[in-house]
């Protein structure tokens, strides 16, 4: 049997990593994406964002002819086998995910089946409610007078990737969920990924499109609970005089019942998908006649914890009016450009209303940093530049190359050598003997502070 080619409906972080990573295993694939101007910018061969290998694979798919970038869904549907959506589903104004995005592709879809007898498999990787595939997007693709799981096949297969390492989750992910309508779909889409993983499959989970669909949520709400656990024991630790949280955390993560992952405390959690989903599905589970308290809290948790970087920085320099703080990373996490609900934005923002003055840093976001806070702010390139002078640093995300900044440079460059460490890179009892130093999760005023100051 012939290579399945492949169609990609949407092509933002998802849709252009799936591109990608299909075309480097030699599949041709054929995407759209409703924004001409990224468009442009691919076929230039500009990346629209960044990810590592990204580049590589995707100029290589393009020299190869194995990538054909379209500009309708209707060339999609007449060159593809399957068939994903990929488009986004932003918060809605009741935090419901916004599905007309994704309505819309799936009219153009339904429209290009209308008149064509070759089967093709629809797959709905967009996160969305339970219910949406085998809802709206059932009901708008058989307006073609098509019939799912006869005419034309249908699934949820949701994605589970993680930006800064999207393309090893893509290609060695730690299952993958089929969502189908019917058992010909399942079929396909499971021989589809057999293929493309060849001797090392991942566990495959066959089951309902409304189980997957929940399964993408409940991965979600699981992970930033977790999260909003680690620091609400680090906000516990760091008002109790000999405890610090990082160990607390490291050690309950032996426990093969807890597990080491997603055990840190730090400023919160960011990026397009946490908080989104998290919304989504408590908005989705009030519509349901209940009121899901632990996402509250756990949303709650999450957008108090931002404050934990001013009031450590304020018991560090005082009040904040016409002090300069430094802050060292914009990106929602390390190895991407993607600056959407990061903490740095509300990190400063907060900063700002506080009347301080912030320059800020990152290896890879200060251009679409600079799309958002312009010239409120200042940047510079370089850490040593960034730190250079000022009251404060707060470093806001973990890339690899902050960790290199020693006591010393932050002692010999800024104006005062105060730093809130708040993904805790650094080794905290090294910092707290060399400069006024806290680490978020181990502010214990006796232990911060520094005897020579
Ligand atoms: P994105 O905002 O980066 O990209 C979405 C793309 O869809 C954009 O390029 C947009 O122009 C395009 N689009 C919108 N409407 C369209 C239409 N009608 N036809 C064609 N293209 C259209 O979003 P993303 O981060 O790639 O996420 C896509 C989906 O995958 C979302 O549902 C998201 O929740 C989910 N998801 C994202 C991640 C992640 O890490 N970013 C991980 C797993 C799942």
């Amino acid at each position: 049997m012939r290579q399945d080619r492949i169609g990609i409906i949407g092509l933002g972080y998802v849709g252009l990593i799936t591109a990608s990573c299909f075309a480097h295993r030699g599949y041709h694939v054929s995407c759209m994406d409703v924004d001409k101007e990224k468009l442009d910018s691919l076929r230039r061969g500009e990346m629209t964002m960044y990810e590592p290998r990204l580049e590589g694979y995707f100029s290589e798919g393009i020299a190869s002819n194995k990538i054909e970038l379209t500009g309708t869904v209707h060339e999609v549907v007449s060159s593809s086998d399957v068939i994903y959506f990929t488009v986004g589903t932003p918060s809605g104004p009741d935090d419901l995910a916004d599905l007309n995005p994704l309505k819309s592709a799936v009219e153009s879809a339904s429209d290009a089946i209308r008149n064509q007898k070759r089967y093709v498999v629809f797959a709905v990787k967009s996160t969305v409610p339970p219910g949406t595939t085998d809802g709206v997007v059932r009901n708008l693709l058989e307006e073609s007078g098509k019939v799912a799981g006869k005419d034309f096949g249908l699934c949820s297969n949701p994605e589970f990737l993680r930006e800064g390492s999207a393309v090893e989750d893509l290609m060695l992910p730690d299952m993958i969920i089929i969502g189908e309508f019917d058992v010909r779909t399942g079929d396909r889409m499971e021989s589809l990924y057999r293929k493309f993983h060849g001797d090392r499959p991942p566990p495959i989970i066959r089951t309902t499109p409304s189980n997957a669909e929940l399964i993408k949520h409940a991965t979600n709400a699981f992970l930033a609970t977790k999260i909003s656990f680690s620091n609400t024991i680090a906000n516990v630790a760091s008002r109790v005089p000999g405890c610090d949280s990082k160990v607390v955390l490291e050690a309950i993560g032996h426990d093969r019942r807890i597990g080491k992952e997603f055990l840190r405390a730090g400023l919160g959690f960011g990026g397009s998908c946490l908080a989104k989903d998290l919304r989504c599905l408590i908005s989705f589970a009030r519509r349901k006649n209940y009121d899901p308290t632990l996402l509250n809290a756990t949303l709650a948790a999450n957008e108090s914890q931002p404050d934990v970087a001013i009031e450590l920085t304020e018991s560090l320099v005082g009040s904040l009016h016409g002090k300069k703080v430094a802050v060292l990373g914009l990106a929602f996490k390390p190895g991407t450009d993607d600056i959407r609900e990061a903490v740095s934005i509300k990190v400063i923002e907060r900063l700002l209303k506080k009347g301080a003055s912030i320059t800020a840093t990152d290896p890879m976001a200060m251009q679409k940093a600079k799309r958002i806070l312009g010239d409120r702010i200042d940047y510079e390139e370089s850490a040593s530049d960034c730190i250079k002078a000022k009251d404060c640093a707060i470093l806001v995300t973990e890339w690899n190359q902050y960790s290199s900044i020693t006591a010393e440079d932050f002692r010999s460059l800024m104006k005062s050598p105060n730093v809130v460490d708040g993904r805790r890179l650094y080794d905290s009892a090294e910092m707290i003997k060399k400069v006024g130093f806290v680490a978020v999760g181990l502010y214990n005023p006796k232990l911060a502070e520094h005897p020579e100051r």
